[in-house]
């Protein structure tokens, strides 16, 4: 028999369980979060945050208690246990639960997930939240020659802690944002020869990791006004990076190599180096698979995610959150929402209290289903387009493009505040439900002067 829940939240990241906690301070307790792995905390294990941490906590539970302006990884995952036993959300995770597949019934979805032993578990839900992260499935280079590799191979998302470094001759390829925080570390060992392989220079910005003072942290812990300031400041903090990364570089780069490892424009190669080395071990660390989407949720028009991406040219999202054709299904994280300036955890908090005004009327029973248009969705997104073009983003190849050079799907062409005021109050113009008690979104006049801002813009003007 099908467990029945109301709300279904795939992934048991930073993600799903805020959505969890804002579900539970609003006094809602049947929802489910259903979680692949055997523990709560998401994809990444092992390395730092790289936005200051007070940034990376939530609103609704600040914590006075971090010692450092950037916290490392068990610091992270033992404030996220703390809040799920504050919210006692044990009893809403099913751990070791990996959701196969969802489809649409007409009212809510059928789930399949299934256990690591292999037993699946049918579970019916009105409402699908996907919460699934982006760096979860790890992307592999492309190398002629790479499967012959007779050493020990792994990815750095996929760590191998059986295998010993000491001694060994070890190539790593990339020097992205993972790579540039292990290999310091694996490198503290004189007996470990590394190479990395780097295709494009990287900024570099100095490790921020500075301690707060005890007399820092008695504030934080006894005056929450001076805590709410700090992390404001933060927020509105900002500096001319290129001018200071820049600096930082000259400073720690030996002068021979400024030419090749401070970037000077998108994509600049380096030399290619044909010299030919035996390593032991092969690290690659070279990102996650991102453009796609893994789980198969067909929605009411009778399509898949996955396939609904790939006639968009890449994941497609209005306002990063809902999908036409999907009705009842809404993403965090989805398309075009990381701003590239700010925590990730803001426009998860953002989207969630979004996700909870749109479906409030459904849990209150006054619509059973809702689904935004396709107009508002394409207009929107060639809004984000538009305005993309404008960003260095869309003149260099990376993992924010489909297949490296397409649309640029992973980044919000503005700042945090902007997202929140298109986010703040949902638009129901841009919505279709379906009641049978006659029920109508009630308008406020300030809720409705500020989603409308980007309305005005002459790209959005045009929905149909
Ligand atoms: C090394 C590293 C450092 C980072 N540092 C920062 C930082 O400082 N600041 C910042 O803003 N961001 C940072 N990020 C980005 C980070 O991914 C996000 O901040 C955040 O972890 C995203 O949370 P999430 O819950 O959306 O996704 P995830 O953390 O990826 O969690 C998704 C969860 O969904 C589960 N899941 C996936 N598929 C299924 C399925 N089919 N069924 C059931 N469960 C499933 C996964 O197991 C996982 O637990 C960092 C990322 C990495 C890798």
């Amino acid at each position: 028999m099908s467990l029945q829940t109301q709300i279904a939240i795939i992934g048991a990241g930073i993600a799903g369980l805020t959505m969890a906690i804002k579900l539970k301070r609003m006094g809602f307790s049947d929802f489910t979060v259903i979680e692949a792995a055997n523990e709560i905390g998401g994809t990444w294990r092992g390395c730092s945050s790289d936005v200051a941490i007070h940034l990376y906590s939530l609103s609704s539970d600040l914590c006075p208690d971090w010692m450092h302006s950037h916290a490392l990884q068990p610091d992270i995952l033992q404030y996220w246990l703390q809040l799920t036993a504050k919210y006692g959300l044990d009893r809403n995770i099913s751990l070791d639960h990996k959701v196969v597949s969802a489809e649409w019934n007409g009212g809510g979805y059928d789930i399949l997930a299934e256990t690591g032993d292999g037993t699946r578990i049918p579970l019916t839900a009105k409402v699908l939240v996907s919460a699934v992260g982006r760096l979860g499935v790890p992307r592999f280079p492309d190398i002629p020659g790479v499967a012959e590799f007779r050493g020990v191979s792994f990815h750095s998302a996929r760590w191998d802690t059986s295998v010993s470094l000491a001694g060994k001759r070890v190539a790593v390829v990339g020097n992205g944002p993972s790579a540039t925080q292990f290999v310091p570390i694996i490198s503290q060992d004189p007996s470990v020869q590394v190479t990395q392989y780097c295709r494009s220079p990287r900024w570099l910005a100095p490790p921020a990791l500075s301690q707060y003072s005890a007399a820092q942290r008695w504030l934080f812990r006894h005056s929450p006004c001076y805590l709410r300031a700090f992390r404001s400041f933060q927020f509105f903090w900002k500096t001319d990076h290129e001018k200071y990364l820049t600096r930082y570089m000259k400073r720690v780069v030996p002068l021979e190599y400024w030419e090749e490892a401070i970037p000077s424009g998108p994509n600049l190669s380096l030399c290619p180096d044909h010299e030919q080395n035996r390593f032991f071990v092969l690290l690659t660390s070279t990102g996650s698979e991102q453009d796609d989407y893994f789980i198969s949720i067909k929605g009411n028009a009778g399509q898949c995610v996955a396939e609904y991406y790939v006639a968009q040219g890449g994941p497609t999202a209005y306002l990063g959150t809902t999908l036409p054709g999907f009705a009842n299904l809404f993403f965090i994280s989805g398309g075009n929402t990381a701003t590239g300036s700010s925590s990730v955890l803001l426009a998860v908090e953002i989207q969630t209290e979004y996700i909870i005004q749109l479906i409030q009327p459904i849990l209150d029973g006054n619509i059973s289903s809702l689904e935004v248009t396709v107009g508002a969705t394409e207009a929107y997104n060639r809004y984000l387009q538009v305005k993309l073009t404008g960003f260095v983003w869309s003149k260099c190849s990376s993992w924010y493009r489909t297949g490296g050079d397409g649309k640029v799907y992973a980044t919000f062409p503005g700042p945090m505040t902007l997202f929140w005021c298109w986010l703040r109050r949902p638009n129901w113009d841009h919505y279709t439900f379906h009641s049978a008690t006659g029920w109508k979104p009630q308008r406020s006049v300030l809720g409705g002067i500020i989603p409308t801002c980007w309305c005005c813009c002459p790209e959005i003007s045009r929905i149909s």
